[in-house]
């Protein structure tokens, strides 16, 4: 089956005037049983909704119209009461050589979410795999500055289906190419575990064997330290693994970088991520995105060191995507190995990982920012010069008394220094 919303001179344009949200729930956030009572309903043997099941989560189909197997009528009487596909447009381009795609989805009621596919071909010591990086909501209302989606603001939280779809399109477009999705990652637009009905269901229908069928632990919900959603997973005990957006392991740094700190203290994250630890046996992993001057010293290291050692953690250190509307850079790679090394030494695992797609705008939630339109100049401006004051009072809290990076106080003497 063609993938026919995947064209990629479509252009995705905020409506004018946004379409109402279509009422009708989308297939794929029902669960067997739902279906099952749907099909009787209208009057049609069981057999029927395992035809249903085939069509949504196995065949290639992308509309009921596609579900050749389900005569006109039925498909009909489905299409009325159930989307196919809560994807209405999908524009997308390709980076990196063609190993990862950004995908522009709009929905219903005309809002734009992204989500990334990665491609990691096979080695000697590895498998090919095939990561989805998909969002969980609309905007995003936690505004860390580094942040595309943060800048957007928060839109509303997405169906079950409006997640479960952006995997399903992944599926069919990897299958297209004879591959399939290995991985999913809830690392996209919005914050999981503010969405956390939808996200649980969403997860479970993606590893459910009767359903999208992905392994448990191919499955990363990740969160920037939503404390009592943490402990409602920890209580459920998936498989699921947890991710941490870290940051900064000092609470006046972090405060700026992760405004979420204010109301739940990093330690308080550490602690739930923990106990999660504990209840499914699966390693956390922490997220740290190392920004230029800001948060990359040694002694954010050991304070990322002090805060985890122990705990069994894995941290991965991601050089900052740019984004316009900051003053800062990515760290440059030296002091990103530094910052890894200076872990490992402590005794934290710990990946660096390279940016996929900078290229296409790498940064969650830019290729939406930027169909939404550019905020005008003197917003950028000002913005800009609120994080640089912002920044400055964080770090003189964060750093009394520490030295700087020997790099930063090299280029603070000037060029030629040693
Ligand atoms: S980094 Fe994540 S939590 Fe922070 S604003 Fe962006 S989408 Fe929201």
């Amino acid at each position: 089956m063609t993938e026919p919303a995947l064209l990629p001179d479509v252009r995705l344009r905020p409506a004018a005037t946004p379409p109402p949200r279509d009422p009708r729930p989308g297939v794929s956030g029902l669960g067997g049983a739902d279906v099952a009572r749907l099909v009787a309903e209208l009057g049609e043997p069981p057999f029927r909704g395992h035809q249903v099941a085939d069509a949504v989560w196995r065949s290639g189909a992308a509309a009921w119209d596609d579900v050749t197997t389900l005569a006109r009528p039925l498909r009909a009487a489905l299409a009325e009461r159930l989307r196919f596909d809560t994807i209405v447009g999908t524009t997308s381009r390709p980076a990196d050589g063609g190993t990862t795609e950004k995908a522009l989805h709009r929905l219903s009621d005309g809002r734009l979410v992204e989500s990334v596919l990665m491609r990691y071909p096979g080695r000697a010591d590895r498998r090919e795999r095939n990561t989805l990086c998909l969002s969980s909501q609309a905007g995003c209302a936690v505004g860390c500055p580094f942040c595309a989606t943060g800048e957007l603001g928060f839109e509303r939280d997405l169906e079950v289906a409006e997640i479960v779809d952006q995997a399903r399109h992944a599926r069919r477009r990897l299958a297209g190419d004879g591959r399939h999705l290995t991985n999913v990652v809830f690392m996209g637009m919005g914050e999981p575990l503010l969405n956390l009905d939808a996200v649980i269901a969403a997860a479970a229908a993606l590893t459910d064997p009767e359903r999208f069928g992905l392994g448990a632990r191919h499955v990363t919900l990740s969160t920037s330290g939503v404390v009592p959603g943490i402990e409602r997973l920890a209580r459920l005990r998936p498989q699921w693994t947890l991710a941490i957006s870290l940051h900064a392991a000092r609470d006046p740094l972090r405060d700026l970088l992760v405004p979420l700190n204010r109301r739940w203290p990093v330690a308080d994250v550490v602690a739930a991520a923990g106990a999660y630890a504990r209840a499914t046996g699966r390693r956390v992993s922490y997220e740290y995105v190392m920004i230029d001057g800001i948060n990359d010293t040694p002694a954010d290291a050991d304070a990322v060191a002090r805060l985890l050692g122990g705990s069994g953690a894995h941290v991965n250190c991601i050089p900052m995507n740019p984004v316009a509307h900051t003053p800062w850079q990515a760290s440059p790679p030296g002091r990103v190995a530094a910052f890894a090394e200076r872990l490992g030494a402590a005794g934290i695992g710990v990946t660096v990982r390279r940016n996929r797609g900078q290229e296409v705008g790498a940064a969650c939630g830019q290729l939406a920012a930027e169909q939404a339109g550019e905020p005008p100049a003197p917003s950028v401006a000002r913005r800009r010069e609120r994080l640089v004051v912002e920044s400055a009072a964080a770090l003189q809290a964060a750093r009394s008394g520490e030295a700087p990076p020997p790099d930063v106080r090299r280029a603070r003497r000037g060029p030629g220094s040693r």
